[in-house]
């Protein structure tokens, strides 16, 4: 027989951390805590396989799983003394989703499953508390026709509101037992005018419509949204929890709340989390009411004058937080934990890694190192690549004055400007037209995901620091503000009412700080943040662990120094052709290019010399010694001339020349497919004199810079898109004889390597012919791309999307490296030119070189440096070290495999 369900609770558990796969993140860890002996409810959890069977079945659910889970709940019942459906003790049940992966808000759950009008009587007596009973009774008939039966909350709410109108009510809290009965009748009147259908009173109809609609969740549009930006694939499925309920919301001595074990935000090591008393779960997610702190540090610090959890509850607070200690300990991680405490018994309900901001992930990678819970490798390897950018984001510089008009609780750090949106679909059309947007909403939902995705930064008016928004932005990396309370969301009029009578418009600027909570009015300037401290150590750790150097794609002097400060070791490539846009440059290129004769070329190009000869110096002194490729010139003529009549015109004038003259060259020089025509080497071959004059420039200035630093520059002269061996032995001689002269002239050797970069199919497979002449390769995996794809560069957006939407592909080529395919290629040619040159330096410079998967790649094949944007040169460090530290412990596990194989 197939097992779909196994159980966990007093003590032990059928299952165990490992088992994620099969009982989900909540399933497995519920497992584990029951297993470490910890105060988990007794439950069970259906396996994600059923799941799978429930779509593939015409959404029905296997028999057998049914006898199982209903021996499970026996189990239950026998552990609590309480009955399923039961007119004494009657047992309640919380049914909750639980993905492999972790999915916040995205799926549904039903909680006090099993109150019916008997049992809710029975409930009522049992407790001694009739208030409770029915305050139960109404939430769980709420959250069942919204999950179930497809009835929308809110009606709900306006019921609940009224009734506390008329009965002077402020809070839910104060509503008496015969309120709650009132509300509850009101109810199950409402969802029979709405449905046509009465609330079920049977649990075990009650208890299959659940698990069916929690399974069902899996496919809602926002839990299909989150998997698609999150890459979660569908066929993993959810599990169920079906878990004993226990009950928060059963008077003062009761709570419930949610804790980080440390601060999600800063990494501090204190922990961290909410709590309300009297109240269940969901009320402290939602951000309904605001929650109390559960610490007296932090209560304070947040300025809440509601007691803590550690003074209103003083043993229990201490059992809790031995009970962090050890789940942090046990998992070696911080821990995100939910529990709830039932008339003074504390009541584990989760335990996952929590999500935490780049910043906090950072400090407590190096906390737990000095701690001596992990080691370096495994810190390097807790940071996602991506992930840094979130630290370069820009904050408000201090030195401003601020215009605030507002503040809530800073939520997730940085700060970012941008015009209001009220809703998710207006984020997202701002979005789509190139315009940044804050959403600012009073609370946001998992309906708004896709608004908080285009937006640069959240502001709310209500919630905690657990909320939605908070969790959501922390792990998108946006900066958010929660809380916001003295600030009015005026979704009407379409308007954000501030204290001090500031009202700002949809669409009005407004700058978020999620790092001090304050909203400011319009714009601010801002700075980059400092990479220093945990940063630094961790990137000391990242480089020790690489086995690859880190180079950066630098065409001038700020972005040399700005790669020198991100860590990088060199340039990869250098693109000549951006040091003719600058300034009067133009104009000179242009007398080149329009020149009708070698001489008048050489004369245009001996006025570009010194310009080139400065920008080479610069660039030599800032590396210092470290390499740097330089590449001749790469596109083709054509994109420095004019192309519109009106260009033409201004052009011609500028250049005292007449506009015809000028369109016919313009003319002359057009091609039909000029990225596959008369470009990179064949410029050199045609015009051997611009390859010269940027030889030149090259050695003149390592001399000057030679002589300058003191160092002298590691120089490596690359010649692109060659394909032919011929081709590059052409270029390599006019090199190799301007060098000759230079040293000549100024009585310096400069000493450098040739090479060329692999980006035409027929030199990948070329390469061992190439490498003859070739001393190094760097893979320009832009246009490989393009040429093994046939797909231009320039216009495949108009079609990628479209094939990733259809499932032809499921990443961009351009930004993700196409293993299969130009992946081999890169393979083979660094085989093949390996083969002919044993130290043939091998590097990539296409705009993969800053994409992890494509790094990790590059790892395994062999290159000896990544070339990647500047600011991408700390993310390309760290994941050039994860995918060293992969190949090294895969190379073990290989070696042990072949120790331990009988077979010689
Ligand atoms: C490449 O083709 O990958 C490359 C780095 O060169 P460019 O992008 O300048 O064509
Ligand atoms: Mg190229």
């Amino acid at each position: 027989m197939r097992k779909w369900v196994y159980r966990f609770g007093g003590g032990k558990a059928e299952g165990s951390t490992a088992d994620v796969a099969l009982l989900g993140g909540k399933g497995a860890n519920l497992a584990e805590m029951a297993n470490l002996g910890l105060p988990v409810p007794p439950g069970l959890t259906i396996v994600t396989d059923a799941c799978s069977w429930y779509f593939a079945h015409a959404r029905s659910l296997p028999e057998d799983l049914k006898a199982q889970v209903l021996d499970g709940i026996a189990g239950m019942e026998t552990e609590t003394g309480r009955s399923f459906g039961g007119s004494a003790q009657p047992l309640l049940l919380s049914i909750r989703s639980g993905a492999r992966a972790s999915m916040p808000g995205m799926m549904d759950t039903v909680l006090n499953l099993g109150l019916n009008d008997e049992t809710v009587q029975a409930l009522g007596h049992d407790a001694g508390d009739a208030r409770f009973a029915w305050d139960s009774y109404r939430r769980f008939i709420q959250m069942y026709a919204d999950v179930v039966m497809g009835l929308d909350h809110e009606a709900f709410e306006e019921i609940l509101e009224d009734e506390k109108a008329r009965n002077g009510h402020e809070y839910d809290t104060d509503l008496s037992a015969v309120e709650w009965q009132h509300v509850v009748a009101l109810y199950k009147r409402l969802i029979e005018e709405e449905l046509g259908e009465s609330f079920p009173q049977d649990p075990h109809v009650q208890l299959w419509g659940a698990i069916a609609a929690v399974f069902a969740s899996w496919m809602n549009p926002r839990a299909v949204t989150y998997r698609t930006l999150h890459r979660i694939p569908e066929q993993w499925g959810t599990a169920v929890n079906v878990q004993t309920m226990v009950f928060g919301n059963h008077g003062s001595s009761s709570a419930t709340g949610v804790a980080f074990t440390r601060n999600p935000s800063t990494g501090e090591k204190a922990l961290y989390g909410e709590f309300l008393v009297n109240a269940q779960g969901e009320d402290v997610v939602s951000g309904i009411r605001t929650p109390q702190s559960l610490t007296e540090e932090g209560r304070q610090a947040s300025g809440f004058e509601k007691p803590s959890m550690e003074k209103l509850m003083p043993e229990t607070f201490r059992e809790f937080t031995s009970i962090c200690d050890r789940l942090e300990r046990h998992y070696r991680d911080m821990q995100d934990v939910e529990f709830t405490v039932e008339r003074g018994k504390l009541w584990m309900l989760q335990t996952r890694c929590g999500k935490r901001t780049t910043r906090a992930a950072m400090k407590i990678a190096v906390d737990m190192v000095d701690e001596g819970l992990i080691s370096t490798e495994e810190a390097v390897s807790r940071i996602e690549p991506p992930s840094l950018d979130q630290l370069l984001h820009p904050t408000i510089d201090p030195k401003v004055e601020r215009s605030v008009i507002g503040s809530g609780l800073p939520a997730s750090p940085g700060a970012a400007t941008g015009e209001i949106a009220f809703t998710a679909e207006d984020a997202v059309a701002a979005e789509s037209e190139g315009r940044k947007v804050i959403l600012v909403r009073v609370e946001t939902s998992p309906e708004d995901i896709h608004g908080m995705h285009a937006a640069e930064a959240i502001l709310t008016t209500r919630g905690g620091m657990t909320s939605h928004a908070a969790v959501v932005a922390r792990g998108m990396g946006i900066p958010c503000v929660v809380g916001a309370g003295s600030m009015r969301v005026d979704l009407r009029n379409g308007q954000l009412i501030c204290p001090g009578g500031v009202t700002l418009k949809r669409g009005e600027i407004v700058t978020v700080d999620g790092s001090s909570g304050h909203v400011l009015k319009g714009s601010v300037p801002m700075i980059q943040p400092e990479l220093s401290g945990d940063f630094a150590r961790l990137m000391e750790w990242a480089d020790a662990a690489r086995r690859m150097a880190i180079r950066a794609n630098a065409d001038t002097p700020q972005d040399a120094r700005a790669a020198r400060a991100f860590g990088a070791e060199g340039i990869g490539l250098c693109r000549t052709e951006h040091m003719f846009f600058e300034g009067d440059r133009i104009h000179v290129m242009r007398e080149m290019i329009l020149a009708e004769g070698e001489t008048g070329r050489r004369a245009a190009l001996a006025k570009l010399l010194p310009m080139q000869r400065s920008d080479f110096t610069e660039l030599f002194s800032i590396m210092h010694g470290l390499p740097v490729t330089i590449r001749l010139l790469d596109p083709p003529l054509h994109e420095f001339l004019p192309k519109s009549d009106d260009e033409i015109a201004e052009v011609a004038k500028a250049m005292d020349m007449e506009p015809a003259f000028l369109r016919r060259r313009v003319e002359a020089l057009h091609e039909f497919n000029p990225m596959l025509g008369h470009r990179g080497c064949r410029l050199a071959i045609s015009y051997p004199e611009i390859a010269e004059m940027q030889a030149r420039a090259v050695f003149e200035a390592a001399v000057v810079a030679a002589r300058e630093t003191g160092e002298a520059v590691a120089l490596e002269i690359m010649v692109p898109l060659v394909s032919l061996r011929p081709e590059l032995d052409h270029v390599k001689n006019y090199i190799d004889r301007v060098a000759q002269e230079v040293a000549q002239e100024t009585g310096m050797r400069i000493d450098y390597i040739a090479g060329t970069m692999i980006e035409l199919p027929r030199a990948a497979i070329r390469a061992h012919v190439i490498a003859e002449t070739a001393e190094f390769f760097s893979f320009g995996t832009n246009d490989l791309t393009q040429t093994t794809f046939g797909m231009s560069r320039d216009d495949a957006a108009a079609f990628i999307p479209t094939y990733q939407r259809k499932g032809i592909i499921e990443q961009d080529p351009f930004v993700s490296l196409d293993f299969d395919g130009v992946g081999e290629l890169i393979r083979l040619a660094a085989e093949r030119g390996r083969a002919t040159r044993s130290d043939l330096k091998l590097g990539i410079c296409g705009e993969h070189g800053g994409d992890p998967a494509s790094i990790a790649f590059c790892e395994e094949v062999g290159l000896d440096y990544v070339s990647c944007s500047p600011f991408r040169v700390p993310i390309a460090r760290l994941a050039a070290a994860q995918a060293a530290t992969v190949q090294r412990q895969a190379s073990v596990a290989a070696q042990a495999a072949n120790e331990a194989s009988p077979f010689p």
